[in-house]
Order: C-alpha cells, then sequence, then structure tokens
C-alpha cells in the first residue's frame, strides 16, 4: 500500500493518523471520532488546507497517486471539510471515477438501468458543479436515452468527450470545490455566520460504497432531532436500490410510514443498530448528528456524520438539551448558539386574524414577516437604513454586488428566482424574510414601478409587507404577531446572564418598545429619545404653538398644555419597567423637524393657528439652517430655550413621584445630549435641580435622580474628565459620535457607502461596526478622562453599534458598564456579552 503521508500531506483517516480541526476540518475530525468509535467507515484520505489553498492557487497533487489508492477503477466521494461546519463548504461530488469502462463493470454486474442511473447522475453533477454547464441542460426524468443525450451534450457544449479519467476527473473536481470556497458569495455568507476572513477548507477523498447486491441495499440518513424545532424526534430518509436479482426497487422508509413499509418494521435491528450509532455519536462527539448511512448487502456502513442541520430555533433547544443532558457543559452550549442567529427566532409573523390584502404569491424563501418602503436598488436599500427606514428591496433577481443592500433591508421580494437562488440562500444566511419568484408582478425599473396581477400600481416609497413564511406580499404595512419565545430560548439566555459581565439594556421610546424590552428582559431603557412622544397628531399642534410662541409667556402656556402629556408618557413607562432603570434623553432634535416643509402644509398650520401664512413662512424659513445636525438642537436648545427641558423635567419628576405612590422604586436618569462644553451641563444642571427641588417641595415627596449626559461630540469626548464632575452617567451616543468624527453625515453616508466599503476605503461601515481605530480611541479616551475624574461613574454606549457583536467586544473591553440597543437586539447583545465573557479577558 502506498505511504499516503508522502503524498503532499494527504493523510488517510486511522485512529492513529494525525487528524487536526484547524488543518483538516471539522469533518474529517469528525470521521476520525468515528473510526476511533469502530464504526464501519469506508476508506477516507483528509487534504489539508494547505493543500486545498494550493490547488485554489493552480497547483494540483499528484491525483493519479491519489485515485490508484483507492484501487485500479476507484469510485470516490469528494467532501468538504470546513474547521466549523456552521461556515458552509461546497456540496459532496459522488462517484468520481465514473468513466465508460466502470459503467460496463457495472451493468454486467448489476444491471443497466443501475449503471445509467449512477453513471447519469455522475455527468450531471460533474457538469452543473465542475463544469459549470446550465442544469436546464439536462432533463431530470430518467430514461433509457438520458445517459447518451447527456454525454452528448456535455461533448457539445465543452467540444470535448466527457473525461475518462479518474485522475483527471478527481483534479477537477478538486479544483472546483476549492474554487468554490473563494468565492464572494461563499466568503460573505460564513463571515456572516462568523468565520474569519481567512476562512481555509479542507476536502476529504473518500471510497464509494457499492450500495448493491443480493441482499438489502440502499443509502440513508438518520438523526434524532427535528431539524426545524430540535425536539426529540428520529427522522431521515432510506433509499433502497434496485437489488440485482429483483426486477422492482424496494421502496423503504426509514420510520413507520403510513404509505408503506419502512426500514423500522421490516428491519428493526438494523433501524435498532442505527438509533443506537446515533445516539452513540450524539455523547462521543458532543454534538446531535446526522448519520449518513449505506447498506450493503445487508451490512451497514457510515459514511459520513454531519451535525444535524437545524434552524436557528433548534439550534438553541438543541444546545439545552446537550447542557442538560450533561454531554457539554452549559458554557459551551451558549457558545454552541451564534448571538446573531437569535434574531431568527424573534421574527414577527403576520397575525392570522386580520384580514389580508394579497398583492401577489411567491416562493416563501425565508420566514418571518417584514414591512417597509418599495427601493429598487442595494444603493436606496443602504442610503434608507441609514436614515433609520425600515425598507423592501425588490429586484428581479439578486447579485452578489446586492448583497449590502439585502443587509440594509428589513425584507426581500424577486420577481425571478427559485428557493436555492441567489436571494433566497442570502436571506435565510442573514435571517431576513424573503419572497423569491413571484413572478405575476410586472416589475418596471426604469420608472421604478411594480404591477400586481390585479392591476394596481406599486411606487418607489410605498409600503408593503413581505410574509417570508407564507410566500404572500401584503399592501400596507400588515398587522404582527410577536415572535413566540420557547422555554429553551429564555433558559440559555437565562444561562447567558449569569455569565455575561456588561450589562444590556433596550433603547425604548414608547409603551411598546419597553413592553418589547420587558419581554426581551432587557435590564432597563438605556435611552428613551423623547421627542418621538412629540409627533402624534394632537401633541404637534401643542408643539408647533410652542415653537411659535412669541413670548416665554406664550411659550408656557404650550408647554404646559405639553406636561401632562409627557407625565403620562413616563408615568407608562415606569409602570412597565417597574422599578428597572430607565434612562430619559432631553429634547434632542432641531425644533424645525416639527414644522411643514411644504407649502400646503405651511398654510394647513396658518390656519390651525390663526395665523397669517406670511408669519408662518417666515418662522419656518427662520428656523431652518445650512447645517440642522450641527446646529440648534440638543443642549443648545436647552440653553437657549430653558422652559422645554423644564418642563420636561418637571414630567419626569411628577411621574416619579406617582409612580413611588404606586409602590415603584423608581430612580429616574435625565440625560443631556449633544453637550460639547461642561458650561452646558453645569447651566442645565442648575435648573434641572431647581426643578426637581420645586416639586419635591410642592408634591411634599421626597426621591432622588440621576442626571448624566451623552457624549457623542468628539469634544466631549475629549473634555470627559471635566464633564464628569456634573454627571453621574455619561452615555457615548456612537451614531452621533462616529457621524462627526468621520464629518460624515449618517443621512447621507449611505449613497457612497458600499462604493468605500468596496474599494476598501472602510473595513465596514461604521455606522453598523464600531470603529475601534477613530471612533474607538474617542471613546477609550472619554472612559478614561471620565472614570480618571470620577471613579464611580456609570458609563454605556446607546448607539446603534450596542447590538453589533463586534462593537459590545471592544466597548466592554473600554470599561463600559452596560449597553443599550433597540429592543429586538437585546437577545443577540445578552449572548454575545456571554460570549465575550466566556472567550476573552476583559481588559484591553
Ligand atoms: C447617538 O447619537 O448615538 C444616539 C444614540 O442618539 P440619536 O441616534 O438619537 O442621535
Ligand atoms: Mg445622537
Amino acid at each position: 500500500m502506498q505511504k499516503l503521508q508522502d503524498l503532499a500531506g494527504q493523510t488517510e483517516i486511522t485512529p492513529s493518523s494525525g487528524i487536526e480541526t484547524v488543518r483538516h476540518g471539522w469533518r474529517a475530525k469528525c470521521l476520525q471520532r468515528l473510526i476511533r468509535m469502530e464504526l464501519p467507515v469506508p476508506k477516507t484520505v483528509a487534504l489539508p488546507v494547505e493543500a486545498v489553498r494550493a490547488i485554489a492557487a493552480g497547483t494540483p497533487p499528484d491525483t493519479r497517486k491519489l485515485a490508484g489508492h483507492f484501487g485500479p477503477t476507484p469510485l470516490m466521494a469528494v467532501r468538504s471539510s470546513p474547521a466549523n461546519p456552521d461556515w458552509g463548504g461546497p456540496n459532496t461530488v459522488l462517484n468520481v471515477g465514473m468513466n465508460g469502462e466502470r459503467h460496463a463493470e457495472l451493468a454486467a454486474s448489476h444491471g443497466a438501468a443501475h449503471a445509467d442511473a449512477v453513471y447519469l447522475a455522475f455527468v450531471q453533477s460533474y457538469a452543473i458543479n465542475v463544469a459549470r454547464l446550465d442544469p436546464d441542460m439536462f432533463s431530470d426524468e430518467p430514461s433509457p436515452t438520458a445517459l447518451a443525450a447527456a454525454l452528448a451534450a456535455y461533448e457539445a457544449e465543452m467540444d470535448e468527450e466527457f473525461p475518462q479519467s479518474a485522475a483527471q476527473q478527481l483534479s477537477e473536481v478538486l479544483r472546483s470545490m476549492a474554487r468554490a470556497w473563494e468565492g464572494t458569495t461563499a466568503r460573505l455568507l460564513r463571515q456572516a455566520k462568523g468565520a474569519p476572513a481567512d476562512a481555509a477548507l479542507g476536502l476529504l477523498v473518500q471510497e464509494m460504497v457499492q450500495m448493491v447486491g443480493p441482499g438489502l441495499a440502499g443509502f440513508g440518513t438518520i438523526q434524532l432531532v427535528d431539524a426545524v424545532t430540535g425536539a426529540p424526534q428520529v427522522t431521515g430518509r432510506f433509499r433502497g436500490q434496485k437489488p440485482a436479482d429483483r426486477k422492482a426497487e424496494e421502496t423503504l422508509y426509514l420510520v413507520r410510514d403510513k404509505r408503506g413499509a419502512s426500514l423500522e418494521e421490516t428491519r428493526p435491528e438494523i433501524f435498532a443498530d442505527l438509533q443506537r450509532q446515533c445516539a452513540a455519536a450524539r455523547a462521543k462527539l458532543r454534538e446531535e448528528m446526522q448519520i449518513e448511512f449505506a447498506l450493503e448487502n445487508g451490512a451497514l456502513k457510515i459514511i459520513d456524520a454531519v451535525k444535524v442541520a437545524r434552524s436557528s430555533r433548534a439550534a438553541v433547544r438543541i444546545a439545552v438539551g446537550l447542557a442538560r443532558d450533561g454531554i457539554i457543559s452549559r458554557e459551551e452550549a451558549l457558545l454552541r448558539v451564534q448571538p446573531r442567529a437569535l434574531s431568527e427566532l424573534l421574527h414577527y409573523q403576520v397575525d392570522p386574524r386580520v384580514e389580508r390584502d394579497r398583492l401577489a404569491r411567491g416562493i416563501a424563501a425565508s420566514p418571518g414577516a417584514a414591512s417597509g418602503r418599495i427601493v429598487f436598488t442595494a444603493a436606496d436599500a443602504q442610503t434608507a437604513a441609514s436614515q433609520g427606514e425600515a425598507c423592501i428591496l425588490v429586484r428581479r433577481e439578486t447579485a452578489p454586488e446586492d448583497i449590502r443592500g439585502m443587509h440594509a433591508a428589513v425584507a426581500v421580494l424577486t420577481e425571478r428566482g427559485g428557493i436555492t437562488s441567489h436571494a433566497a440562500v442570502i436571506a435565510r444566511g442573514l435571517g431576513l424574510p424573503c419572497i423569491v419568484g413571484a413572478s405575476d408582478l410586472k416589475l418596471n425599473l426604469r420608472d421604478k414601478t411594480i404591477v400586481t396581477p390585479d392591476g394596481r400600481t406599486l411606487r418607489e416609497g410605498d409600503k408593503i409587507t413581505v410574509d417570508g413564511t407564507s410566500g404572500e406580499v401584503l399592501a400596507g404595512e400588515a398587522a404582527m404577531l410577536e415572535p413566540a419565545l420557547d422555554e429553551y430560548f429564555t433558559t440559555l439566555l437565562h444561562w447567558a446572564d449569569n455569565v455575561r459581565d456588561i450589562g444590556v439594556r433596550a433603547n425604548a421610546d414608547t409603551p411598546d418598545d419597553a413592553r418589547t424590552a420587558r419581554m426581551f428582559e432587557a435590564e432597563g431603557i438605556g435611552l428613551c429619545r423623547t421627542e418621538h412622544m412629540f409627533f402624534d397628531e394632537d401633541r404637534l399642534t401643542v408643539m408647533r404653538e410652542m415653537i411659535f410662541a412669541d413670548t416665554a409667556k406664550d411659550r408656557k402656556v404650550a408647554l404646559d398644555r405639553l406636561l401632562p402629556m409627557q407625565r403620562a408618557d413616563f408615568i407608562a413607562l415606569f409602570d412597565i419597567m417597574a422599578g428597572l432603570p430607565v434612562c430619559i434623553r432631553l429634547f434632542d432634535p432641531p425644533l424645525h423637524e416639527f414644522l411643514p416643509q411644504d407649502r400646503e402644509g405651511m398654510r394647513e398650520l396658518a390656519e390651525a393657528l390663526d395665523k397669517p401664512l406670511s408669519d408662518v413662512t417666515r418662522r419656518v424659513e427662520a428656523l431652518s439652517e445650512f447645517n440642522p445636525m450641527l446646529g440648534m438642537r440638543g443642549v443648545r436648545l436647552g440653553v437657549t430655550v430653558p422652559e422645554i427641558y423644564e418642563m420636561q423635567a418637571r414630567a419626569i419628576f411628577e411621574a416619579t413621584v406617582e409612580a413611588r405612590r404606586r409602590g415603584a422604586e423608581v430612580v429616574p436618569e435625565v440625560m443631556i445630549p449633544l453637550v460639547s462644553a461642561m458650561r452646558e451641563v453645569e447651566l442645565v444642571k442648575n435648573r434641572i435641580d431647581a426643578v426637581a427641588a420645586a416639586v419635591r417641595n410642592e408634591l411634599k415627596c421626597d426621591f432622588d435622580f440621576k442626571l448624566g449626559v451623552m457624549v457623542e461630540t468628539p469634544r466631549a469626548a475629549l473634555r470627559a474628565g471635566d464633564i464628569a464632575e456634573h454627571a453621574a452617567f455619561l452615555s457615548f451616543g456612537t451614531n452621533d459620535l462616529t457621524q462627526m468624527t468621520y464629518g460624515l453625515s449618517r443621512d447621507d453616508a449611505g449613497r457612497f457607502m458600499s462604493t468605500y466599503v468596496n474599494q476598501g476605503v472602510f473595513a465596514e461601515d461604521p455606522f453598523h461596526v464600531l470603529d475601534a481605530d477613530g471612533v474607538g480611541e474617542l471613546l477609550l479616551i472619554g472612559c478614561e478622562r471620565a472614570r480618571g475624574a470620577r471613579a464611580d461613574l456609570t458609563l454605556s454606549v446607546c448607539g446603534e453599534h450596542g447590538g453589533n457583536p463586534e462593537s459590545i467586544a471592544f466597548c466592554r473591553k473600554a470599561g463600559v458598564d452596560y449597553v443599550s440597543c433597540s429592543p429586538f437586539r437585546v437577545p443577540v447583545a445578552r449572548l454575545a456579552a456571554a460570549h465575550l465573557a466566556l472567550t476573552e479577558p476583559k481588559s484591553l
């Protein structure tokens, strides 16, 4: 026998060969464990990652020697073996080595039909996966002439005969698999699953088992859990091969089935054996395994064992189950679930009780439902997302360059494509609701419209709902049901809470948000953006009266009307949060955001306020700014129009007293936005302290509160030492801090962000993943100076980065006490924080 160690590092897997997961991949290691368990695994040779890299770069191994290791007329399967099974990998190619000679041998021993079927399957899989020919060239129906037709089609398309040399076939298969791994789509998909940029692939060449013979023969898979729910259930399939000595194909189901005989009933001893082996593999490999097996003349062969492919929901249940059975530790269970995968469990579903206004139907390609405005290009999706607008990306079909737009969208809808189309595969990978193949919609990309089968025309910006669970496109914003979160999800996150060393709060502006935050067990509200409370119809008018007031007295009249509304808002939040901390940010946006932008709106406003139109237009013009995001907003308003903050502070304190009367120990946190100088804080603090004293006095009730500052201008980060002297806490608003550090508008960056990322100017969109080098340095300086001035200060991050695992890692090392993110990202943040506590030291 050849010594395989001589073949450029290739290694036959035996109980004692040096197989390492990092070098040979997870599947190779797994097969070695099965071999060590003395399971009947066919001969397998592992090609290490360096050999596969060399193949991709154009240096193939000596495939003549390699194929020769499997006999003079070898038949081989080639399988991928990445270091982590979650990273995907090219599909297995079976029956490499099949050629005319082998076909004749097989026809003589097992009949022409069997030989034809094996050869045809190989020609098709080789043509599609290796030669990259169009799958439509081949008919799906097996027929006596199909093999000859497939060989002829191959020859016509490639201008050469179907390769007959096993070594040549093997060489080409290895090359195409090595190259597929390097492709952009494969790379982005695995990176979304946490693979490093330089993740490598190992490959395995395995002897094919001949699943034919006089006794029971066939091929199947078995697993002990349901792949969607993770619940215990033996599932799998079995395909009997036509025995050489019998006419009919033996159809056997794996488990008892109404439709016909099963392996479970007819061969209970084999079935029991399989179950035993599956359970043993679970215990030994410490993972829920799907075993791929073959029966050859009634004898069992274990060809492969792979981690059971699973939905995110099943992943959680399986991890919790393994830990409860003592097979893995709780910590390991936590590490088995990718934080990002949790977001898939949190999907909204369209409420089945409401009537559906269906626009079209397509293929349900990725579950969950989402509503948003229609956009037709990936760039527009990114622009919409950067403005905080939920959008649905509608394309004829998607291509790899759309992936960042898909990231930015809340759902994807395509006119073409099937369940394995680019859009479908990527959307599932990203956990985005997706419908593909909605072919009864007529897309007109030039004038950006969609015509529905019943003749309605939808335009860019119109709201629709994509129900990726049912495949229905609905008009408008459908009522949604919140996701059901099961016991396993809750258990896993409680385990996460026990190990993590950084807090997680939610950004919540409304009672609904607050309830979601509670449902996801956020430790409080880290940011309540109060301005959102003023956009209701009735409040907007009063707000506008306040803005239009000519004197402080008139302004007070309007603010006095807003006060009870604000107080009610805060009472509601305090009630829902039941004593958990609530951090309320004082008014932040420029006032002009509350004014109408067009003439018609101004006319209506003039009418409502009983003022001449010219007054309204003059005031709107006076408030308009060249650069509103850097203008009169945040604390600058607090200093120049102090009555607004005073009203808000009073509403907060009166609500506190009310909540305390109802029995909740509320200590509100009041936060000042957009600070850049210590004096701003001093001025606002004095006024707020005075309001607190007045409320205590008027209501004869004592209460505490905390005053804090948002660090979202670079100067505030640099001067965090002085600012900390007047603050009980600092919260980094990394959205504005990123905007101002880069001098890059949050609302406009989407237009060119993809170009910047594609050309490597930025490694990632810095509004999505915290820029550790620049913004991160300011954050570090801010933390250090603030803590230097006041060691007991609470530090947090409340920008969008608070829900991003990489950014959480940075914040934690910077010494931040908690992160705060949108409610739906809270579970992801809790698990990500637990991963960090388990895998990374806390300080920089
Ligand atoms: C921030 O700037 O990071 C922040 C949280 O505030 P907003 O997004 O409301 O500007
Ligand atoms: Mg901000």
